[in-house]
């Protein structure tokens, strides 16, 4: 047995050095141990055949694209792009299935790894005729990360990896090149002791203090530039370097380029840990299991002269979609200088004249990279003494808008079809089109202070804020922030989380900030050269303009235009026309929309409702596509004006009569909403919920409310007090509400109807004849009788308004499954109700014991530990409240076939929520109005994705 835990911690993100330290020791105990102990074959022969935990890509290729799982997606990717023929620097990746072993094992190897990897290294080594670790021609190698979908720059790559003090001198005499080798020496250094060794700047808004001694370097040099250092400053840099860790860790940087290796295999899988791996997880609903891939891989060098760059190329312009080829690189630099925004890159377009060759090599990858894998590619490549290599390529993270824009292209140009396209539309992105914009009357007097890239759609006004700390404490008040900051690191990303939009003066459209706001769907403008960020003065300059810290901003992520102030927004375009009737010009978005919505119906078998309890609110959702109401709240109908007085007046009535008198005079005001919807509606179904919440919330809670309300009712004051207490409950979300309401007021329950149907009447026997389908909807059952009691209420009052006014109205009568009770005797219940709805906000509290408004004293740690992979209120907890659904429609449609099912809770906007859904075989689901179009979309990729 191998006996100390390994990498007890997590290297790359730790600021902590005695943390690291102690790793660090382990590690080193570890490789003397491991070379000691038994082979490792003996565990391998218990389970017959070796497991493989490497997978090569070179001359001899293990992987293709189809194995993201076993291979991260940038393994995989590496894997195939080398299969057909792409120039892809060797090497191997080390499975994901090692990472989550490691987390299995406290942080050990499977036994067979380090064999394992000195044969992978041999092949790479023979492929290049180079050795690692070697004083002549040696090889280097970056250990990389590579999750299953890619998290970009949440995790840790080390690059130069092999160099010590005797490779770097073989390097120089290999390259001919001294500069060149102690450049990337020095860079190591760096790396390893940030990424590995856990040394970081102390705060955010100091540099790292590798960084300082670069910068205090070059201040006493009196150069601006990287590019101008000489051999020997570079040597002198290393040693400075060398000291740096000596001092802050104790510890020596390692000569030993195994313990190297390990080193930084340890750091890579720490990062999967890291605090800004788990928030970006958290974000995106990534489990933690499923663990990183590790990449290591033969160096090549963008930094050996002035025949050499690297940089990071889309095939198509991620912010807007635009089929044009757009990217940056860097001359004479490595890898992280691009996405670090250290300096500000060319356009890929200045490289037709500095180095034409080059382009067209790129410029056919790039068609090649796009043919084969029918998607916006990313891809990241480097140049070495005039000799193309592509180290990455990706389904390119792209905006809302480029995303729709894209798809729609696409299938235009044949590249996919119209059923692929909708898939690779993120469903959420529809709302991109949607996103307001700056009002154009107040953009008439608005000042313009600065231009920048224009690099995640949408308008955004906010205070201004120099840190991702400040840019959260001002968000938690309650304030808009845009988030200010020469450049963003992956620090940040809590701070541009809660911030409106995001603004940097350095760095392109690959810059750490364009890719995040991009995934994040932020509105972004980065690289504006003109401004100018003091984070010690706490002040923007732009020319004479000065802004200070908590001042208004706007910025513009479609233009890049950067204004002084606050400044109005406006609905989008697509809005204007579809709400307001306004002429489409020849609006891109509007035309985007429209073809996206037309597929998505084409293709979805979900129906889409819609929650509204007014006619405006009706009106929007129909504008959107919805095709009827799923949830219309009755009580948000009471609240209006005097109403509010009469339904005190009712819930406060000693007697019958007296109740009977107030609701006589709500009868009217109710009755005129459901005319307002029905015509609004045209015949589309409407559910209509009654009553639902406990009484006490439509009553007063301060004593001068309750003095006035004692007097318009003409009782004493402690009347009303004792009437107020004598409704006092506990838990009143677990009290009289929901059916229980009507059970003991009847007549609530039959004002509500009676109002319902003589609406309807109204309606249908109007002049324009228009039809009316109520669905009538019986909150929080949980027995069968109390269904029947509501029922019998129901369909008498029916009757009698029915015949009374001599019409007949199509209405069915259901029920909410909304309790666990109710969902196990679904079949029971079924032979009662002529519809189900899932109300699963109301399912998700009572299966999970949890309130939904009483999540804050622990969430946060829930969080952090990952024991909920999304918030269970905004997606379903499809493996617990999920198989009550399925066991409500198992049961349901055994008794009734023909058993109509929906859902109204807030997860019916939800894509993952719509997908289950689907499954489940609801018939609709009813979402929130602007909901709307996300849902069809949504509705159509359930269909698509299950057949
Ligand atoms: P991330 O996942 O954060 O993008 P990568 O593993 O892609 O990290 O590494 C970052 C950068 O390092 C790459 O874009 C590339 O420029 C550089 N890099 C990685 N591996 C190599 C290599 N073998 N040779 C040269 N540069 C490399
Ligand atoms: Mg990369
Ligand atoms: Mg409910």
């Amino acid at each position: 047995m191998l006996n100390p835990p390994l990498f007890l911690n997590l290297g790359g993100s730790v600021a902590n050095c005695t943390a690291n330290l102690f790793d660090f020791k382990v590690c080193n105990r570890y490789m003397s141990k491991a070379s000691q102990s038994r082979p490792s074959s003996l565990a391998r022969k218990h389970t017959g055949k070796a497991k493989k935990y490497i997978f090569a890509f070179g001359s001899k290729t293990d992987g293709n694209a189809g194995m993201r799982e076993l291979l991260g997606g940038k393994g995989a990717n590496l894997a195939e792009m080398a299969s057909i023929g792409l120039p892809v620097p060797p090497g191997f990746t080390i499975s994901t299935e090692v990472c989550t072993y490691y987390y299995d094992h406290e942080m050990r190897y499977p036994p067979a790894l380090k064999k394992d990897i000195v044969t992978a290294l041999k092949q790479v080594e023979t492929q290049l005729g180079k050795k690692f670790g070697a004083r002549q021609n040696p090889l280097l190698v970056s250990v990389r990360s590579g999750a299953r979908d890619s998290m970009p720059g949440m995790m840790d790559t080390i690059l130069n990896l092999g160099l010590n003090d005797q490779t770097v001198e073989g390097l120089a005499e290999a390259s001919g090149n001294p500069r060149f080798a102690w450049d990337c020496y020095r860079r190591f250094i760096q790396m390893y002791g940030n990424v590995v060794m856990g040394i970081h700047a102390k705060s955010e808004e100091e540099e790292d203090p590798f960084h300082e001694a670069l910068e205090k370097l070059k201040k006493s040099l009196a150069i601006t530039s990287d590019t101008e250092l000489t051999t020997e400053h570079l040597k002198d840099l290393v040693k400075q370097y060398k000291a740096l860790i000596a001092k802050l860790t104790r510890e020596a940087f390692p000569q030993d380029v195994m313990q190297q290796l390990w080193g930084a295999l340890g750091a890579v899988l720490g990062s999967w840990k890291n605090e800004r791996a788990i928030i970006y997880r958290q974000q995106y609903g990534i489990p933690s299991e499923w663990g990183t891939a590790v990449n290591v891989q033969a160096m090549v060098f963008g930094n050996a002269g002035d025949q050499s760059a690297t940089g990071v190329a889309f095939t198509r312009d991620p912010a807007n979609g635009e089929k044009v080829f757009y990217g940056e690189y860097l001359m004479n630099a490595q890898g992280e200088d691009v996405v670090a925004g250290v300096r500000t890159p060319h356009g890929i377009s200045d490289m037709k004249n500095s180095m034409p060759k080059s382009y067209r090599d790129l410029n056919n990858v790039r068609n090649k990279l796009e043919r084969h894998f029918r998607d916006m590619q990313d891809f990241e490549f480097t140049i070495e003494n005039g000799r193309l290599f592509i180290l990455q390529t990706r389904n390119g993270k792209r905006t809302g808008l480029a995303a729709v824009r894209i798809a729609v292209e696409m299938q235009r140009e044949r590249l996919i079809s119209q059923k692929i396209a909708l898939l690779k539309i993120p469903a959420e992105s529809i709302d991109s089109l949607l996103v307001p914009v700056f009002d154009p009357k107040a953009l008439k007097s608005a000042t313009i202070i600065g231009y920048g890239l224009p690099a995640g759609p949408g308008a955004a006004t906010g205070r201004i804020a120099f840190t991702a700390a400040t840019a959260e404490i001002e968000t938690r008040k309650g304030n808009k922030v845009v988030l200010c900051r020469t450049e963003t690191s992956p620090d940040d990303l809590k701070g541009m989380l809660h911030s409106q939009g995001i603004l940097t003066s350095r760095g392109g459209v690959s810059s750490h900030a364009a890719l995040v706001a991009r995934q994040l769907g932020k509105v972004c403008v980065c690289g504006a050269g003109e401004i100018n960020i003091s984070y010690e003065k706490r002040t923007l300059t732009a020319g004479k303009v000065v802004i200070r810290e908590g001042e208004y901003i706007s910025i513009d992520g479609s233009t890049g235009v950067i204004y002084k102030g606050a400044i109005e927004s406006t609905d989008s375009e697509v809005k204007r026309v579809l709400e307001r009737g306004f002429k489409p010009t020849s609006s891109l978005t509007y035309g985007l929309f429209q073809t996206v919505m037309k597929w998505a119906d084409k293709y979805r078998s979900l129906k889409i409702r819609t929650n509204a309890d007014t006619p405006e609110m009706a009106r929007q959702a129909v504008a959107f596509g919805a095709e009827g109401i799923g949830l219309c709240r009755t009580e948000h109908m009471f609240f209006d004006g005097d109403r509010i007085d009469y339904m005190r007046q009712m819930i406060l009535a000693v007697d019958e009569v007296q109740r009977h008198a107030a609701l006589k005079k709500l009868l009217p005001f109710q009755r005129k909403d459901f005319i307002g919807l029905f015509k609004v509606m045209n015949g589309r179904p409407v559910t209509i919920r009654l009553l639902d919440p406990p009484l006490h919330e439509f009553l007063p809670h301060d004593d001068v409310v309750r003095r006035q309300l004692a007097e318009k009712l003409g009782v004493p004051f402690d009347f009303v007090i004792d009437r107020i207490k004598s409704l006092h409950e506990e838990n009143p979300m677990l009290g009289c509400r929901g059916c229980r309401v009507g059970i003991l007021y009847p007549e609530i329950t039959e004002m509500q109807t009676r109002a319902i149907f003589e609406a309807a009447a109204q309606v249908v026997k109007g002049k324009k004849r228009i039809q009316v389908n109520p669905e009538i909807m019986i909150p929080l059952v949980g027995f069968k009788e109390e269904l029947i009691d509501q029922l019998r209420i129901v369909h008498r009052v029916a009757r009698e308004v029915m015949k009374a006014k001599k019409v007949r109205v199509n209405y069915i009568v259901g029920t909410m499954i909304e309790v666990p009770r109710a969902a196990i005797t679904a079949d029971e219940i079924a032979k009662e109700a002529d519809f189900f709805s899932f109300g699963t906000n109301d399912l998700t509290q009572t299966t999970l014991g949890l309130s939904r408004d009483d999540m804050g004293l622990f969430y946060d740690e829930y969080q952090r530990k990952e024991i909920y992979n999304q918030n269970p209120f905004a997606s379903l907890d499809q493996a617990g409240v999920g198989k009550l659904i399925n066991l409500a429609v198992e049961k349901g449609r055994t008794v009734k076939p023909e058993l109509k099912l929906g859902i109204c809770g807030e997860h019916a906007g939800d894509p993952s929520s719509i997908d289950f859904c689907h499954r489940a075989g609801l018939n609709y689901v009813s979402c929130s109005p602007p909901r709307v179009p996300v849902a069809r979309l949504a509705a159509a990729q359930a269909k698509l994705r299950n057949s």
